[in-house]
């Protein structure tokens, strides 16, 4: 190695609990009367001026190698686990995903856009600067910080002179430390034309926040420290919670002009989401949503954000979850229109926003919680101009996507399909719950799709009284992992969405008295087979052809039920239907869902 370790400097100052890398070089920089960017060779950090890059700069500030901490630990006796709580890679797996950041330019620019950190610049709180004699916080780095706690303060992101966001740097060389110049850690350390812009910090106005501001701020930090707090009564990962808040982040900054924000909000942040959604509706393209899921790059909007988001995370259950989001189904209505938010059913979203947001649009949906506890709106809403227009399904449209279409409980099957069960969800599921799990997720899809109780999903899907509540309390024991649980029930849906939702409401109905099928016609194509169809065979049949339709239970099928079969025990009818369903050949099973196809055409022929 060319550069051995760095010898150890002098006395040095103690880099304080929270405080970020950057600051701590800027504090030691000015107890050594040197500056940081010489401080940070001597601490072996290697930062060089114009030389973005490099990578041992290219990191600076957002994660340390072990030549670095090794070489830290020479120069200053500060150890591993100091030196990492000062890098934003502190925040890695909880409100932050570096994973895939690695030491090249490609890899750093793609988590700098998609994350929600600030990966040169800083936040500040001037009282926090002031008491403190200009210790800069790491969280302050985080997108999502919008006030002191503490103080009671919003925090402050540009400065009032240079107009440039607190520790930039200069316009054009971002978050590396200056080598020429000393830096005064509680002055404005921006450049221009190598001078300093040196606004006294301190002195930065101070715009009082209230107490459930704060609260939301606290609680996006337990989150970011791995300890999140429940949503709506669950308890939740720390990257789930913060996913969550992202996406609900983005839905306020969707309908930003149109919303209602909770009164504890100070106008100057009203009036920044007000234009930020504003200048985007401006500029967007009616195909594309850009930007409103990126980072809040101002304190103001940041705020503002963060009392919505907050105050819906806090709910206790699901109603009152529901009624956080409320204002958002609101303002779609007043604002874009349901037609307008069709790129929001592309996001991904936590299963327990995506249940919320449900509850609160104005899609068919309302149809279902017409007929149930809550009616979204009020009556004077135009319910067919929020509906989203049904695609004709022709052969060629029906296999691809209906983009922005929903998924309503009329598209949910009883039974979720064998192939999808195993592959997504079995994983999350301890020991086979078999059928019951199958049930189980489409009672989850129910509820991804808006219904708010398992009562209410059972409901949904037209099951008799007690099944869902039975099913639900059975299955529920075996899920290994919730959170990864919903998110293969959420992908499922997708993937039924993406398939092109079949109606099996309307299947049901089609062949609700499809109770057998033509001997004479079935007879000589089974026998072919090797097969010899009876009367009980043909009623098993049906009830096979049935149960492949409508995804449907067994027990529901008509043939099982009608009045020419009950007269034979209900244990040998289903051994009946279990032996059809193992023999029948795959060539005659496809000539059977023909049948059905044209079945289904007969009785509705649109
Ligand atoms: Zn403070
Ligand atoms: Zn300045």
């Amino acid at each position: 190695m060319s550069v051995g370790l760095p010898r150890r400097l002098g006395l040095v100052l103690a880099p304080e609990v929270g405080e970020s890398l950057a600051s701590w070089i800027d504090r030691l920089g000015q107890d050594m009367r040197r500056s940081p960017g010489l401080v940070a060779d001597d601490l072996g950090l290697r930062v060089v001026p114009g030389a973005v890059q490099r990578p041992l700069s290219l990191l600076f500030g957002i994660t340390a190698n072990d030549e670095q901490t090794a070489a830290v630990e020479a120069a200053t006796g500060v150890g591993a686990e100091v030196l990492h709580a000062m890098h934003l890679s502190a925040y890695d797996g909880t409100v932050l995903d570096l994973s895939d950041l690695a030491d090249d330019k490609a890899s750093v620019q793609r988590v700098w856009f998609r994350e929600w950190a600030l990966f040169t610049t800083s936040r500040a709180c001037p009282s926090c600067l002031a008491e403190s004699g200009g210790v800069w916080m790491l969280w302050w780095r985080l997108a999502a910080a919008a006030v002191c706690p503490t103080h009671r303060l919003m925090l402050v992101s540009h400065c009032p002179r240079c107009g440039l966001e607190l520790r930039r740097g200069t316009e054009r060389n971002q978050g590396v430390p200056p080598r020429t110049l000393l830096v005064e850690p509680t002055r404005c350390a921006n450049r221009t034309r190598d001078r300093m812009c040196g606004y006294p910090l301190t002195e930065l106005p101070q715009v009082p926040v209230h107490d459930d501001v704060c609260a939301a701020q606290l609680a996006f930090l337990d989150a970011a420290y791995g300890r999140p707090p429940p949503v709506a009564g669950r308890c939740i990962g720390a990257a789930e919670w913060a996913w969550a808040f992202r996406s609900i982040c983005g839905l306020v900054r969707f309908v930003g002009d149109s919303i209602e924000l909770p009164a504890v909000v100070p106008a100057a942040a009203a009036q920044a989401l007000v234009d930020d959604a504003r200048r985007r509706r401006g500029a967007a393209s009616s195909r594309q949503v850009p930007g409103y899921r990126s980072k809040p790059r101002s304190a103001l909007l940041a705020t503002a954000l963060l009392a919505f988001a907050g105050r819906t995370l806090a709910a206790g259950n699901d109603d009152d979850l529901i009624e956080a989001m409320r204002p958002f189904g609101a303002a779609v209505v007043e604002g874009p229109g349901a037609q307008e938010c069709r790129p929001l059913w592309r996001w991904r979203m936590p299963p327990l926003v995506s249940m919320a947001v449900r509850a609160v649009f104005p899609t068919p949906m309302a149809r279902w919680s017409r007929a149930g506890a809550h009616v979204p709106f009020a009556a004077d809403v135009d319910r067919s101009a929020s509906r989203t227009p049904r695609r004709r399904r022709t052969s060629a449209a029906s296999s691809r996507s209906d983009p922005g279409g929903c998924l309503e409980f009329r598209h949910l099957p009883r039974l979720v399909a064998e192939a999808d069960y195993q592959e997504l969800i079995e994983p999350w599921l301890r020991t086979p719950p078999g059928l019951s799990g199958r049930r189980y997720v489409a009672l989850a899809l129910a509820r991804i799709c808006g219904a708010r109780t398992w009562a209410r999903a059972g409901l949904a899907l037209g099951w008799p009284d007690g099944r869902a509540a039975a099913v639900a309390d059975y299955v529920c024991e075996f899920v290994v992992d919730p959170a990864r649980f919903w998110q293969a029930a959420t992908t499922l849906a997708d993937r039924l969405q993406e398939r092109g939702p079949i109606d099996y409401d309307h299947r049901r109905q089609a062949l609700s008295r499809f109770v057998t099928i033509d001997r004479g016609i079935w007879g000589p194509l089974f026998a072919e087979h090797g097969g010899r169809l009876m009367p009980a065979g043909c009623r098993a049949a049906a009830v096979w052809l049935w149960t492949a339709m409508t995804c449907g239970e067994l027990g529901d099928a008509p043939a099982l039920l009608d009045p020419g079969w009950s007269t034979v025990p209900i244990k040998s009818r289903l051994r009946t239907c279990r032996t059809m369903s193992r023999w029948l050949p795959d060539a005659l099973a496809d000539q059977m869902l023909r049948f059905g196809a044209t079945l289904l055409d007969s009785h509705n022929p649109r």
